[in-house]
């Protein structure tokens, strides 16, 4: 089944709004296992939505337009759609006598442009709205369906889920209707090296499509099944998801949509284990990560920027002359940074980060982008050294991840010792 999307608004053209509803709808469409033929913007304009229309109606089953239902003069959609099909527009009563209700309910003044809302072309059956006064339509032409919703972006989201896809299901049922899905996320390698590494293997032969979603400085890759019965549905992901580990099992850290703070969190939470930080670089960017997740307070004891090097001396007891020493970025000092917190806060883990985020303060032996962590607990402090190559933003996120993996790391290990 091939699916043409069409966002109508002047708006969308002049480039002052991102068209964020097709690549929903888009979204929403392939998650189906249903093709997206073509997306394309058009003005509030009848020439041009009709010809976008033609063009799209020999090449799809069916086409979802956005916008241009609202009661303005420069919304027209439905207007330009019964003069493309050369369809009467009629009012539809209900609709109607739906919009009057809204503005009784909410006092608001009656104008008589909103009775515009309620017409549609002859033979469109009517998409409710729940979250505004625009009803959407979907019409039949010659066996293709032609479906219209607003353009509000919370609008197309409730009437594409609620409205659209429960239309689209009944008209072309599928044969393959069990899905399995799976999320593979990996940290180390860039996209193209992702890429590379998998180009041996064959996806249509398995019977399982493959996304890759960079979402830095993680590459997420989501395999999707679309079979007869949900037990072949899993065993063909489960195929393709053992090809994809044996190529970047170094690589991956997960299986399913937890993030890497949430992974840590639980991990922290099942050994009741509570947690310092003390950051430099991170400017704090560990313990937001850490924080974000719900019940942190579970492990979460306390962090702390210590961003110079009278904090790092004076609240963390660094001495003076290891720092002199040996440099602010330095393995000694996260060491000592991470024993220091951890005394300080009566915590079984400290956890400390010093580096250079640039773009400035590199030098040729810590070039911008090097990072010291540093993991203390009872009986040990572990250290890490890194070196990035990113701007200052992103160096200080892939130093949090880097943290966060080296938390990971160590509470797998724990839990190993301890089986
Ligand atoms: P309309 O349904 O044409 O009255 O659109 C109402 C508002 O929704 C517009 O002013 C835009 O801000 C927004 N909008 C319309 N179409 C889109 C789109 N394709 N993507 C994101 N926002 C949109
Ligand atoms: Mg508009």
């Amino acid at each position: 089944m091939k699916i043409g999307i069409l966002t109508i608004g002047n708006e969308l053209i002049s480039g002052r709004t991102a068209d964020t509803n097709s690549s929903f709808i888009a979204r929403k469409i392939n998650q189906q296992g249903w093709r997206v033929e073509a997306i394309m913007s058009v003005g509030d304009d009848f020439e041009a939505i009709e010809n976008r229309l033609n063009y799209l109606l020999p090449l799809t089953d069916a086409i979802i337009c956005t916008g241009g239902l609202g009661p303005t003069a420069d919304d027209i959609t439905s207007a330009a759609i019964a003069q493309a099909f050369e369809l009467p527009l009629y009012t539809d009563e209900n609709v109607l006598n739906y919009i009057k209700e809204i503005f009784t309910k909410y006092n608001l003044r009656w104008i008589e442009n909103n009775a515009k809302q309620a017409m549609f072309p002859q033979g469109a059956e009517i998409i409710a709205n729940p979250v505004g006064t625009a009803a959407g339509f979907v019409l039949n032409i010659k066996g293709k369906l032609i479906f219209v919703i607003p353009g509000v972006p919370a609008e197309t989201i409730r009437m594409m889920t609620e409205g659209v896809l429960p239309v689209l299901r009944r008209c072309f049922p599928q044969n393959e209707q069990y899905s399995a899905k799976q999320t593979i996320k990996t940290f180390g390698l860039s996209e193209a090296a992702v890429d590379d590494s998998l180009k041996d293997i064959d996806f249509n032969a398995l019977d399982v499509s493959i996304g890759f979603y960079p979402v830095f400085p993680e590459n997420h890759l989501v395999i999707i099944s679309r079979r007869k019965t949900l037990v072949e549905a899993q065993r063909k992901l489960k195929l393709a998801q053992d090809e994809i580990t044996k190529r970047l099992e170094k690589y991956i850290f997960h299986y399913g949509e937890e993030t890497l703070e949430e992974i840590v969190a639980t991990l922290l939470i099942e050994r009741k284990m509570t947690l310092a930080v003390a950051e430099s670089c991170t400017g704090g960017l560990i313990s937001n990560r850490l924080t974000d997740v719900a019940g942190s307070s579970a492990f979460f004891e306390r962090g702390i920027v210590t961003y110079s090097n009278a904090a790092k001396i004076k609240l963390l007891g660094v001495p003076v002359d290891v720092i002199e020493k040996y440099g602010a970025v330095s393995e000694e000092t996260a060491r000592l940074m991470a024993e220091g917190v951890r005394k300080l806060s009566g915590t079984d883990l400290g956890l400390s980060s010093t580096g250079i985020a640039g773009p400035t303060g590199g030098s040729p032996d810590k070039p911008v982008g090097t990072i010291y962590l540093a993991l203390s607990d009872s009986t040990q402090t572990l250290c890490r050294h890194y070196a990035f190559r990113w701007d200052r933003k992103r160096n200080k996120h892939v130093f949090s991840e880097a943290a966060l993996m080296m938390l990971k790391d160590y509470c797998e290990t724990q839990i190993s010792k301890t089986k």
